[in-house]
């Protein structure tokens, strides 16, 4: 199914998002965590795309692939194009399209220092016009977005200028970067709505259950942090149980805050978790 269709059926829609594993040989794990996830039957699941661009190993394709064929959840595989050429891109989306996939996620990718940039694609806009190019409508295209602008923008008001493009070239769904403060995702809303931005946006929320996402995960993404969340963590500084049961109360109120505010969807950044995002669903479930 399009995943825009979703979106004109329901609101909110419910998705999840997981990246493949690092070795290839933990891929039942990962299967086993789809299994569980299948549970609290999201309307799709997104599929990261390792960064640095190398297809040969890559298994985003057939993650996504495998999950629409044996549990018939529809799924978005991700794309980034900044490491790669042409040639790349188009094999991938040929590989794609052989494995019926219907909806991809183009994304610029982050710039890895000292990792050789193409200069085929510079940004996400330039790959969903290859996408369009090489398939009409058959692939349908979301984009990311920024509530509290790109870390490389200069502004917010510039980062949602520069959204435009993407939209002009395709993008019919937007989702976000993690937040914590849903102040930032209803200004970066009305903001985009203001400048004729008018696809749905999904809102992706990171249940922060553990002290190691808090360095890695929160300072990474330059996410602002409002004073209950930084409470909580000072609070749950030494107690790990404490933390992990804190990080899930704060995503449910995050998400049951936005759903009541009339969000267009829920993501939920699983980390590969199923126990976490299960638990998540279990208390928005009556508002979904
Ligand atoms: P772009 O849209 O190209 O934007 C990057 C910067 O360039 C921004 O500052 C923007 O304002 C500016 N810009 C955009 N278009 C133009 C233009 N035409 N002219 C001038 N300036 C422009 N990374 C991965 O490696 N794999 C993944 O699977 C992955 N999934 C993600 C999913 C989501 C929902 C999100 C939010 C991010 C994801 N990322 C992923 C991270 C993403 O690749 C990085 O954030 C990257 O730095 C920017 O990607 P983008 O597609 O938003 O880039």
């Amino acid at each position: 199914m399009k995943i825009p269709d979703i979106y004109k059926e329901k609101k909110p829609v419910f998705s999840l998002e997981i990246f493949p594993p690092k070795r290839k040989s933990n891929i039942a794990s990962l299967y086993q965590a789809v299994e569980r996830l299948a549970q609290c039957d999201p309307d799709f699941i997104s599929v990261t795309y390792g960064a640095g661009g190398n297809i040969a190993d890559n298994s985003t394709c057939e993650i996504a692939a495998n999950i629409k064929k044996e549990y018939g959840i529809e799924t978005v595989a991700h794309l980034t194009c900044v490491n790669s050429t042409r040639e790349d891109v188009q094999e991938m989306i040929a590989r794609f399209q052989d494995a019926d996939i219907e909806n991809v996620m183009a994304l610029r990718g982050d710039i890895v220092p000292g990792e050789d940039i193409r200069r085929e694609f510079r940004h996400a806009n330039e790959l969903a016009i290859e996408i369009q190019r090489k398939c009409n409508d058959s692939l349908e295209i979301l984009g990311a977005c920024y509530p509290e602008g790109h870390y490389q923008s200069k502004s917010l008001d510039s980062d949602i200028q520069n959204l435009k493009y993407k939209i002009g070239a395709g993008v019919r769904v937007l989702i976000t970067q993690l937040f914590f403060d849903n102040n930032a995702f209803y200004n970066f809303v009305g903001r985009a709505r203001s400048v004729g931005i008018n696809v749905p946006i999904s809102a992706g929320i990171m249940p922060i259950v553990k002290a190691s996402q808090i360095e890695k995960t929160v300072q990474l993404s330059g996410a602002s942090l409002p004073h209950e969340f930084t409470a909580m963590i000072s609070r749950y500084e030494h107690d790990p149980a404490g933390l992990y049961e804190a990080g899930i109360e704060y995503a449910v109120a995050q998400a049951r805050d936005l759903i009541r505010s009339g969000v267009d969807g829920i993501h939920i950044y699983t980390m590969n978790d199923p126990e976490v995002a299960l638990r998540v669903h279990e208390q928005i479930s009556d508002l979904l």
